[in-house]
């Protein structure tokens, strides 16, 4: 033994630890005594006094020096593993995400652990238990006549087809546990555990013969060496992106690697998941929303266990653990929900780019409209650019048309002309998408004697009307108050609804078609759970003819009976204030036009507006959304905004607007104290909406040229505003790379 001793390395005193805490540093703490380092990895929980209580953080490192003055400093209390449950790549990641970020290493550990390691339990793939009766008859009344807690016990689980969890029967009963005891010990209920994640499924299928665009692709991609390279895939709905995606998979998975496919939004898309599942006939771990905190932590442990091969997730998927990641996809990589917008504002597909370039792995994107940035990058020779210009399966490209509203008589925003297309389409049996990015029935209601409009106390916006739930909604802060009966200025008793949104288009088409059905799916019709989905079915089978709907309709879907699109307003998007409306409205138009005339029929679209002339709806129409990018990063380019430019927002919100100023004013003078050269400074300026939620809003723009010149003032500065006394008043947060300026 006196060998392994003199083997073993000395132990380093001090234990760096993530606390999740506002704060921009780890914490130091002296190791337990019977510790040895073996016990102290990097990655590994430990549980450490913080203030007057205890808090669970993460080991990042060890020390033989601190700062801490001796009388200050506490120890480790427990430590929670053996293992890391955030292995050193993952460490890495989010450490570099930490700095980028300009947030606490505590709050980063944190977001990227899944809720049940956060409060200390084990990172177990045990399945959750499930409790069901026994199959011997029991006739319940004369058995448990004198135990009535079992009565009830075993009466309810007798209504429960699938058996109940835990988590249900703790919703249901208190103390449920003794009598369940009893009733297990005499065989009456049987309790089992389901796997966490459905097994493989054994018979992959076999997919489509690739086209020769997509061959061309996948060996260009293959025929490079290995490593990190970025791809971008530029293709348009339906051109076959995801044949190619499987395809790569195929691949890495037969090389024993396991690979990470982002999605925006996984509940849209569930067939996606399906997809993946039957083609690639490997475990997959699937993370979205819907899951619970022990299905998320399953399925999160097995992919860190390589016992998943594949997984699928939305934005916070970016930091599963996966020892043997050899590819990542990114699916829709313009799409705004991979930016957090609270909180650790991170960019999901940002890190997926700097977690394969860690992990020394290509990385596929896909998109038919592609953000600048990507586009930019493509250019530039940073991400190499493929594009399918087919659709996958025969059909006809679209025919655009822009509608000029101008001195039209429009019925609820619709024009004749739109009227006339709808009514053409339904009569040569063709389906109608109407899409309009305005719930509600109207934006507002105003007094027809004086003008007095429903606005939002809270808010510098109007309350929605909500004709069906008859309330008025603020849809910023989400107020609600009953629907007025007369003007609160003059008492007039005329209120009308200006504007519209979908529900009022969705009421005149069904009064003009009595007998054709009429689907709205919006946030208010799908806020049932199944409802979008069965919505969407019947969208699918072409059973609703006319689908009304908001941005929810844009993605993904595949309505192969879709003839005719109207996309209702467009000059919104075409002057707004935000420096990247332009590429939302042009992504938007393609998105939904993508739409229309997928399978054999031909499609026609109709995008109304009051500006038909505009620069940006012209090179849309006329050279596509690759034409449309040029021009658009060319305003970029002479605007100074991204990608020319690198882009952190300081926000910040307060109740009385003067202390919001007076901390925009310090923290600008503090940004004088640091080397900001290079970096212009914007502001402090009221935030496009001043007003929200009751709280007056400011902001301050900082923007450079060259990213290093920016993080290098960033960080020093950050730091000291959270030592700003004006700072106390007022809430704020810094956005690096903001993905809008509201
Ligand atoms: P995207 O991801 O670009 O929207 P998909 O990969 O989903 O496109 O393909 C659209 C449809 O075309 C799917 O039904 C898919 O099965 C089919 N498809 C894709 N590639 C081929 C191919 N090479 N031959 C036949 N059908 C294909
Ligand atoms: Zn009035
Ligand atoms: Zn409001």
């Amino acid at each position: 033994m006196q060998h392994s001793r003199h083997n073993k390395k000395p132990l380093k005193k001090f234990v760096q630890v993530a606390v999740p805490a506002p704060l921009y540093s780890y914490f130091d703490y002296l190791s337990p005594d019977n510790a040895d380092e073996k016990t102290l990895h990097p990655g590994c929980r430990v549980q450490v006094p913080f203030g007057r209580r205890f808090q669970i953080g993460v080991i990042l490192g060890h020390s033989d020096t601190t700062k801490v003055p001796a009388n200050k400093l506490k120890a480790v209390q427990t430590i929670f593993d053996v293992e890391p449950v955030l292995p050193k790549e993952l460490l890495k990641l989010l450490k570099w995400a930490a700095s980028y970020y300009q947030y606490p290493i505590g709050e980063v550990v944190h977001t990227a652990m899944p809720a049940l390691l956060r409060k200390g339990k084990a990172p177990s793939i045990k399945g959750q238990a499930i409790w069901r009766t026994g199959s011997k008859p029991v006739d319940p009344d004369t058995e448990f006549k004198r135990a009535p807690r079992q009565l009830q016990l075993y009466r309810f689980l007798q209504q429960q087809d699938g058996g109940a969890s835990d988590e249900l029967l703790n919703q249901q009963f208190e103390n449920w546990r003794t009598a369940m005891k009893s009733l297990v010990v005499k065989g009456q209920v049987i309790k089992s555990e389901q796997p966490c994640l459905p097994e493989a499924v054994a018979n992959a299928e076999a997919g489509p013969e690739l086209n020769p665009e997509q061959q061309s692709i996948i060996d260009t991609i293959q025929s490079q060496a290995a490593g990190y390279r970025a791809h971008l895939i530029h293709g348009i709905t339906g051109s076959g992106k995801t044949e190619v995606y499987i395809s790569l998979a195929q691949q890495v998975l037969a090389a024993g690697k396991q690979v990470l496919v982002l999605v925006p939004e996984i509940s849209l898309t569930p067939q996606l998941t399906d997809r993946f599942r039957k083609r690639l006939g490997v475990r997959i771990a699937s993370l979205h929303s819907g899951l619970n905190d022990s299905q998320r932590l399953c399925a999160w442990s097995t992919a860190a266990q390589n016992g998943a091969q594949l997984v699928i997730g939305t934005r916070s998927a970016v930091f599963t653990p996966m020892p043997r990641l050899g590819l990542v996809i990114i699916d829709e990589e313009h799409d705004g929900s991979y930016k957090q917008q609270d909180g650790f504002r991170y960019n999901a597909r940002d890190l997926a780019l700097v977690r394969a370039q860690q992990a020394g792995v290509p990385v596929v994107m896909g998109s038919a409209t592609p953000s600048l940035e990507s586009l930019f990058n493509c250019y530039n020779g940073r991400y190499q650019l493929h594009t399918l210009k087919q659709r996958a399966r025969s059909s006809q490209t679209p025919r655009i048309e822009l509608v000029d509203l101008c001195k039209q008589k429009l019925q609820e925003g619709l024009s004749p002309k739109l009227l006339a297309s709808i009514d053409r389409h339904l009569q040569n049996q063709g389906q109608v998408l109407l899409f309009l990015n305005r719930r509600g029935f109207s934006p507002l209601l105003m007094c027809h004697e004086c003008g007095w409009t429903t606005s939002c106390k809270r808010c510098d916006a109007h309350m929605t009307y909500h004709k069906s739930r008859q309330l008025l909604r603020c849809h910023h802060c989400g107020a609600e108050s009953a629907v007025p009966h007369s003007c609160a200025d003059c008492g007039g008793s005329e209120l009308i609804s200006i504007g519209a949104g979908t529900e009022r288009i969705e009421q005149l088409l069904q009064s003009q078609y009595p007998d054709i059905r009429v689907e709205r799916i919006d946030r208010d019709t799908t806020r049932r759970k199944g409802s979008l989905h069965e919505k969407l079915e019947l969208a699918r089978s072409g059973n609703a003819r006319i689908l009304v709907g908001t941005q929810m309709l844009a993605k993904g879907h595949d309505f192969p009976n879709v003839t005719l699109v109207g996309v209702l307003d467009t000059d919104q998007g075409l002057y707004s204030g935000d420096f990247r409306a332009a590429e939302h409205l042009a992504q938007l138009i393609t998105q939904v036009a993508g739409r229309a005339g997928r399978a054999e029929k031909p499609g026609e679209v109709l995008i109304q507006t009051h500006h038909p002339d505009h620069p940006l709806l012209q090179t849309l129409l006329h050279q596509g959304y690759d034409g449309f990018a040029h021009a658009a990063l060319t305003e970029r380019e002479q605007a100074g905004f991204p990608p020319y430019r690198h882009l952190a927002l300081l926000r910040c919100e307060a109740i009385k607007p003067e202390a919001g100023t007076a901390f925009m004013e310090s923290a600008r003078a503090l940004l004088n104290e640091y080397d900001s050269s290079g970096i212009e400074v914007f502001g402090p300026l009221p935030a496009p909406m001043e007003k929200r939620a009751g709280r007056y809003r400011m902001q301050l723009m900082l923007q450079s040229h060259q990213r290093k010149l920016l993080h290098q003032a960033l960080q020093p500065w950050t730091q000291s505003l959270t030592r700003l006394k004006t700072g106390n008043k007022v809430r704020w947060s810094l956005d690096i790379d903001p993905y809008d300026t509201y």
